[in-house]
């Protein structure tokens, strides 16, 4: 089969690779009919994440069809259609059963890696380093999926992909995001970021009751979609975007801030070069400068909530500032498989229709050439949708 595969920096090749097959009794092979590119997959891209290997296959949004199950499987059958989570769960160890399916303890065969790297291991990922399992991507003709009955949720209503394809990863993070913030009547929330999973986020704000979102961002498709979506935004190139979030809330700050920017930010100023230096001396791995901004915006007693990933040591952590203004920060990898009912629901009411982050389509043996396009935020693109 045909898969888009990991070769180096900046290098992708869709080349010939064998079919998978059935590896444990729980597993199912899913034939992929639609796969995306992840923000996400810039850290693998531009090489931020160690242990990836030549030839491993990418993706972790995909959905297909069931072709093949193994023996243990119960509630999945060949010709199902489904949509796969991207975290993989067991679905039944002290994790699994909490619904915290992204820190399940038996789905990642490299935690010790990861431990120490991260300082602990989350669920095995698709496509996401040998951190993470070194388990093969979507972005293929076909993929292996495990643990099947857990991982995926079947879609038997007349939707297109592109309705429910991101219910694998942004839709549910985006959500999660949001959800962290405990959004009560009246609030404002401010979220840097307007990838595919702020631009969730920002729908999500408004699905749970916020009045006001501010976003933050400087691609003007970006903020254009954000708008879209009903938020506010805010150029962080054009003007300081600590002061207007004080300008507007009355000198208080929003009462939830959400980084979905994650570990590669920037930002006019010393402190982003600051940043970029001692990342070259390997003094600190990620940048956390939405982070500090989040944290130095939000109101007292406010919520920070963090879907942007970070995976190491961050420098000048406004310790602090978290303390005395009694924040709470919640963060994690999302619990993807606990939000597929409910936000199938709500697609399913029209409260929400996730195909609106859709900004470019092609076929899977143009995946390298929508890395490059997508890496350089060129031709307005947000959200790539492959098919095989
Ligand atoms: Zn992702
Ligand atoms: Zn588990």
């Amino acid at each position: 089969m045909k898969a888009n595969c990991w070769y180096g920096k900046r290098d992708m090749r869709v080349v010939d690779v064998p079919d998978p097959t059935i590896l444990n009794r729980h597993d199912a092979i899913v034939k992929v009919t639609s796969t995306a590119i992840c923000g996400s997959e810039l850290h693998l891209y531009n090489d931020f994440v160690p242990t990836m290997e030549q030839g491993d296959i990418m993706g972790h949004e995909f959905m297909g069809e069931i072709i093949e199950v193994g023996p243990a499987v119960k509630d999945r059958r060949v010709g199902d259609r489904v949509v796969v989570a991207f975290p993989i769960s067991c679905g039944h160890c002290f994790f699994c059963k909490k619904e915290l399916y992204s820190l399940c303890e038996n789905s990642n065969p490299n935690a010790w890696m990861a431990e120490k790297l991260f300082g602990h291991s989350p669920a095995g990922i698709y496509g996401y380093s040998h951190l993470t399992g070194g388990f093969a991507g979507g972005q293929a003709e076909y993929v292996r999926v495990p643990f099947v009955d857990v991982g995926t949720v079947k879609i038997e209503t007349g939707f297109t992909d592109e309705q429910v394809l991101f219910l694998s990863d942004i839709f549910p993070t985006g959500y999660m995001a949001a959800e962290q913030c405990n959004i009560q009547e009246g609030d404002t929330v401010a979220i840097w970021g307007c990838g595919p999973v702020g631009q969730f986020a920002i729908r999500s704000a408004f699905l749970l009751g916020a009045e006001r979102v501010i976003a933050i961002d400087r691609f003007p498709e970006r903020l254009h979609m954000a708008r879209d979506g009903g938020a506010d935004t805010i150029n962080y190139e054009e003007a300081d975007g600590y002061d207007l979030l004080m300008q507007v809330t009355g000198g208080r700050g929003p009462d939830s801030c959400i980084d979905a920017v994650g570990l590669e930010a920037h930002m006019p100023g010393p402190l982003y070069y600051y940043d970029r230096l001692k990342q070259a001396m390997m003094s600190e791995s990620d940048r956390p400068i939405a982070l500090r901004q989040a944290i130095m915006a939000c109101r007292n007693g406010g919520t920070v909530s963090v879907p942007g990933v970070y995976g190491g040591m961050i420098d000048k952590m406004p310790m602090g500032a978290v303390m005395n203004k009694a924040l709470t920060i919640k963060t994690g990898q999302t619990h993807a498989q606990h939000y597929f009912k409910p936000l199938l629901e709500r697609i399913g009411k029209g409260e929400i229709d996730p195909s609106f982050v859709v900004t470019h389509r092609m076929k899977l043996a143009d995946a390298p050439q929508g890395f490059d396009i997508f890496n350089r935020k060129e031709d307005g693109c947000i959200k790539i949708v492959m098919t095989p």
